[in-house]
């Protein structure tokens, strides 16, 4: 029995092949494709910037789970140090300084 069909009878995620895979990465691979997971991760990144694949994810954040999937991801980024990060360097730019001067603006002329 190989490596792959022991970790499926485990019903383990990823199993190793103890060799890297033919583009030298890691021997990680993945129980289901037996992909090399290095490999994956590349292919779904150039994927990412293809139409196709931006449609994809276009389509997923319109559904339930991808939007609740979304938010939970800002709300994470947001609280991390390199959102708040992110934040505060917006804030001290130009760009940012002009939207809350806009904004400040926007509120001033609601109220009348
Ligand atoms: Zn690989």
């Amino acid at each position: 029995m190989g490596a792959k069909a022991i970790a499926l009878a485990a019903g383990k995620q990823f199993y190793t092949t103890g060799k890297p895979c033919k583009y030298g990465h890691n021997p990680k691979r993945r129980t289901c494709t037996g992909r090399c997971v290095e490999c994956e991760n590349v292919s779904s990144l150039l994927r990412a910037k293809t139409d196709a694949g931006k449609a994809t994810r276009q389509r997923y954040r319109e559904t339930e789970t991808g939007l609740i999937k979304e938010r939970a991801r800002t709300a994470k980024y947001h609280k991390s140090d390199k959102g708040k990060a992110a934040r505060k360097k917006y804030r001290e730019s130009e760009k940012g300084k002009a939207a809350r001067a806009r904004a400040l603006a926007r509120r001033k002329a609601k109220r009348g």
